[in-house]
């Protein structure tokens, strides 16, 4: 399989995938290897994590270049993933084994009787994971699913190939058995192969289309199917908001990364009194970002890491102009090599256009005038994805109010693109079912137990 530099388009390097034969291997080793590594103290299994997080200190650098080079994400917002990473380890580190421990919950002598509660590893779990922040969704599955007890099958990206090779590297190294771990590498091919192995669980980020392909797969199974998706995360600026504020941070949660988190602010309400003055200072921020090679370290805005992205995004503004909106920046892709295209912000857009519907993936925003709180409401939640709403407001009780009427995963105030180890990570809709991170993300790879144990 070939990995091109999404800059230039220019060849990387040439790995060997796996196929069917090869995946099913691994999956019969995984299940061979599991109760071993599950039997385990987990206090060792949390020291081979520890290990683990002091490799990726020692090798940052290094490893942050290689997913600049692969993804084409600016090497400073590389190294932040990279510094990001830690405190989701550390996290891990400190909660799991406390989260994992038996919980006695009734005691009663008289009646002779105990009850408990155990966590128990799921088995083999297969991990199919996105290229968009590889260091961030790989171990919030794998970290907490190798401390519980069980074996992970990874799959990552097709577009972040030498990062998971890198992180399976570092993983044995730090003590994780070969076969407890197994990178699994290929396309969409290579993960449908994995997909129809019998392993007890699957793990899946993604997006939408591919999600409903795997939970489609796998729903005769009555396996766990755990699905991070997309998102078309709304913004909603209040009249007593910040405004100068409010733009800066909405500027950077709709163009970092070059747009492609998956809680990117993909839409922008604002009320009609602010709704000049914001625009020009949300323009003014975004005019400011430095477009360029990712490995410059000026670079804020990369290539986009996927080609065909660029025809999405070209579609999306066509049809935003044919409908009436009006291109205040950008608007196409750049004329270099590579797969760039301009920063662009849209105005007086509305939801019959595919910009404000559809997952943009990319450099481009639309702001559209809203008249009151209500009509905010209604158009974030005009949607079928749920995974992150934001307020901005001076008044923090107005902002939580509207929050409570939107359905959404995480809900932000006078913030944004914010993801945290100790709140849950979860989608509504299309943008997925289960919890990853917080406590809960730590239970998610267990299946809990009830104990009923009465002397005679
Ligand atoms: P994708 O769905 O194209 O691919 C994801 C993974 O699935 C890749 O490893 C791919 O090889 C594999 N795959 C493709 N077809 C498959 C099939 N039929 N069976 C099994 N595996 C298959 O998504 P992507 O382009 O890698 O990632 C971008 C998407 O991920 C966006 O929609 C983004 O919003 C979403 N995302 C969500 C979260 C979250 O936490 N909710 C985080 C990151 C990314």
């Amino acid at each position: 399989m070939r990995i091109l530099n999404p800059a230039t388009n220019a060849p990387l390097a040439t790995v060997k995938h796996d196929t069917a034969a090869t995946v099913r291997n691994k999956y019969r080793a995984a299940r061979a290897a599991q109760g071993k590594w599950a039997q385990l103290p987990c206090e060792q299994r949390i020291d081979v994590i520890r290990r683990f997080r002091d490799r990726i200190v020692a090798r940052r650098e290094d490893l942050a270049r290689t997913l600049t080079s692969e993804v084409g994400k600016p090497l400073t917002q590389a190294r932040n993933e990279l510094n990001g990473v830690l405190g989701r380890i550390d996290f891990f580190i400190e909660h799991a084994a406390a989260v994992l421990a038996e919980k006695v919950v009734l005691a009663d002598p008289a009646a002779r009787l105990e009850e408990k509660i155990s966590h128990e590893p799921l088995g083999v779990i297969a991990n199919i994971s996105a290229w968009n922040y590889p260091y961030f969704v790989g171990t919030n599955v794998f970290v907490p699913a190798l401390i519980a007890g069980n074996s992970v099958l990874y799959k990552p990206s097709e577009f972040a190939t030498l990062t998971g090779i890198e992180i399976a590297k570092m993983l044995h190294a730090s003590g994780v058995p070969e076969d407890v771990f197994a990178p699994v590498i290929g396309t969409g091919e290579v993960g449908a192969d994995l997909v129809k192995q019998p392993v007890d669980a699957i793990f899946f980020t993604g997006s939408y289309g591919t999600g409903h392909k795997i939970a489609a797969a796998a729903g005769k199974r009555m396996i766990k199917v755990q699905l991070e998706l997309g998102g078309k995360d709304p913004a909603y600026v209040c009249d007593d908001a910040d405004i100068e504020a409010a733009a800066a941070s909405l500027a950077d949660g709709a163009f970092y990364n070059t747009g492609q988190s998956c809680c990117s602010v993909e839409r922008i309400y604002v009320q009609a009194s602010i709704y000049p003055r914001f625009t020009a200072a949300f323009v003014d921020a975004v005019r400011g970002f430095k477009v360029g090679e990712p490995l410059n370290e000026a670079t804020y805005i990369g290539p986009l890491t996927r080609r065909a992205q660029l025809t999405v995004l070209r579609r999306q503004v066509a049809d935003a102009k044919r409908k009436g909106a009006k291109v205040l920046l950008g608007g196409k892709p750049l004329t270099r090599k590579g797969n760039y295209f301009a920063p662009t912000v849209l105005r007086d857009v509305n939801h019959t256009m595919e910009v404000m519907r559809e997952e943009s993936f990319g450099p481009i925003i639309g702001i559209q005038c809203v008249t009151n709180d209500a009509h905010a409401v209604e158009l974030m939640n005009d949607t079928a994805y749920g995974l992150t709403a934001a307020v901005y407001a001076g008044d923090k009780a107005r902002a939580t109010n509207i929050l409570a009427q939107t359905s959404s995963g995480s809900a932000y105030w006078n913030c944004c693109d914010r993801v945290s180890p100790r709140l849950p990570w979860a989608g509504v809709g299309h943008s997925g079912i289960g919890v990853t991170l917080s406590t809960y993300g730590i239970e998610t790879f267990t299946r809990t137990r009830g104990w009923h144990l009465r002397s005679a």
